[in-house]
């Protein structure tokens, strides 16, 4: 199996060098050159298997370069016993009949990102140890709260590593900051910056191609990479978890083999649908993937009309994770559904950026109209479904899971399509807390104090609060460096050693 790039498709190249590489040269992304198929054998033999085991399958499809012992020692170390605090790793629970609620934040960090980011470091060494020959290897990030939690918790302590993660100060929540700053690990650092997310992203992406500083690190037998989801080794482990949800099905007696399923996805990047993407092609019977937006709803727009936007007003939510108006992902899928034609998405890509939009055209947005749906809320919205759901069936969801909750229902009212459905949940509920109290009916909430109100919510639910996020209240801050944006560069080479 080669990758190619969605702006040039003569390249090709390994597995191991799209992953270590991160991005094509010309600014392309990485995709497979052809999708796997699997029969409906396969996935009833997967249906015997265990998460571990169900990842190697699925990963073996992609990662040809990889022997099975590395895919062991990949895929193990990253689901092993413990690291979840589910059995299931992700497992897929009832709501009521027809619809499940697929579980993906059982993980250390309580945000589907650990999905993905707790097999990176292992697909990222492994596959550097093939490709960069022994190079330490820096991963950057810019975050605006999840992704740099998850990260972290990622790659702690993983060997030849180093990870440096840089937030807003004022741009992430009271319990996101202290989920970062409390970070434990002899190789990891974090460093508050002034300015928003944007600024933490633009000066992010100057350090990381600044020829002075990657010739310092190549002194030095270092190289960046980065954790974000442009990266195919964090699009890759999120196929896993779609046939997963298929054989729980199956094996829960909610769906014969080869029944169709409708998947619906809290999107904001767009890598998470991608992924179910990939499996609907791979054969996972699916009949819509429902592409679910909050407030910033440039992909609804787009899936319903084919015109990508993104000069429009961008809004702050209580599902932040979705504020987010360039889905990178989408340029991947622009890529498959064009029969891969690089000049296309070129050209989307040039307008994108030279104009703040493009038109996509007639047999590319037919294929979009037949696999995709797309719905939006808003927060008054995603609160009440926090809250009636809560009612009606005693589950408790986060502000994104509600988002596609209220799409999902939204969907059934317009088109009565009765189709098992399962829903990605994507983060605890505890790690929204003001916004998911606020939903449930509790009068004060007051965001100074993290864990008062957690401990609030837990009262009034009886949920009990994630393991990983009540443990944080006992360990001592770490990292209280806050920088201005010009001196964000010194913050890396200190880190690193080789100022
Ligand atoms: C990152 C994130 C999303 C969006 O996922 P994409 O892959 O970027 O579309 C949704 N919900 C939560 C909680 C997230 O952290």
């Amino acid at each position: 199996m080669y990758y190619t790039s969605t702006r040039d498709s003569s390249v090709k190249v390994t597995a191991a060098q799209a992953i270590t590489n991160g991005i094509s040269e010309e600014g392309g992304l990485f995709v497979p050159c052809e999708i796997p198929s699997v029969s409906r054998d396969f996935i009833k033999e997967l249906a015997q298997l265990d998460y571990i085991g169900r990842a190697k399958k699925i990963l073996s499809l992609y990662l040809t370069d990889f022997s099975e012992e590395e895919l062991d020692y990949c895929v193990g170390g990253a689901y092993a016993a413990g690291k979840f605090t589910a059995k299931e790793v992700a497992p897929t629970v009832t709501l009521e009949s027809g619809v499940s609620i697929l579980e993906l934040w059982h993980g250390p960090t309580c945000a589907f990102k650990d999905m993905a980011l707790q097999l990176l470091p292992y697909l990222l060494t492994t596959s550097a140890k093939k490709t960069a020959d022994g190079k330490q290897i820096v991963i950057l990030v810019a975050t605006s709260g999840d992704t740099g939690k998850a990260a972290l918790e990622g790659f702690k302590d993983v060997e030849n590593t180093n990870v440096l993660v840089f937030y807003p100060n004022d741009g992430v929540s009271a319990m996101q900051k202290l989920q970062m700053c409390t970070q434990e690990g002899a190789n990891v650092a974090v460093c508050a910056i002034k300015g928003n997310f944007d600024d933490a992203q633009t000066s992010v992406k100057e350090i990381f191609t600044s020829d002075a500083v990657k010739a310092k690190l190549a002194e030095n037998n270092m190289m960046f990479s980065s954790a974000n989801s442009i990266n195919w080794g964090r699009l890759v482990p999120q196929i896993v978890y779609y046939f997963s949800t298929y054989c729980d099905l199956l094996n829960q007696g909610k769906i014969e083999l080869g029944d169709k399923i409708n998947i619906v996805v809290p999107t904001g990047n767009f890598g998470n649908i991608l992924a179910a993407y990939y499996a609907r092609e791979m054969g996972v019977p699916i009949k819509k993937l429902i592409c679910a937006s909050n407030a910033n709803n440039v992909l609804t727009e787009f899936i319903e009309s084919g015109f990508y936007n993104k000069d429009r007003d961008f809004y702050t939510t209580i599902s932040p994770s979705m504020d987010i108006l360039v889905s990178s992902n989408l340029e991947r899928l622009l890529y498959h559904l064009s029969g891969d034609n690089d000049a296309f998405v070129k050209d989307c890509m040039e307008g994108l950026f030279e104009d703040g939009n493009y038109t996509v055209n007639k047999a590319v947005y037919e294929k979009i109209r037949g696999i995709f749906e797309g719905g939006f809320c808003d927060d008054d919205a995603t609160k009440a479904t926090i809250g009636d759901i809560y009612k009606r069936f005693d589950y408790l969801c986060d502000t994104h899971t509600a988002v596609a909750v209220t799409v999902y229902y939204n969907y059934l009212q317009k088109t009565a399509d009765s189709t098992p459905t399962v829903v990605a949940s994507t983060a605890s509920p505890y790690k929204f807390s003001p916004a998911v109290l606020e939903a449930v009916g509790s009068k004060e909430v007051n965001d100074a104090d993290g864990f008062a109100l957690m401990q609030q919510l837990n009262a009034i639910t009886g949920v009990p609060i994630p393991a990983p996020l009540a443990a944080i209240q006992n360990k001592p801050v770490r990292f209280d460096k806050v920088v201005e944006r010009s001196g964000m560069t010194d913050v890396v080479l200190d880190m690193l050693g080789i100022q």
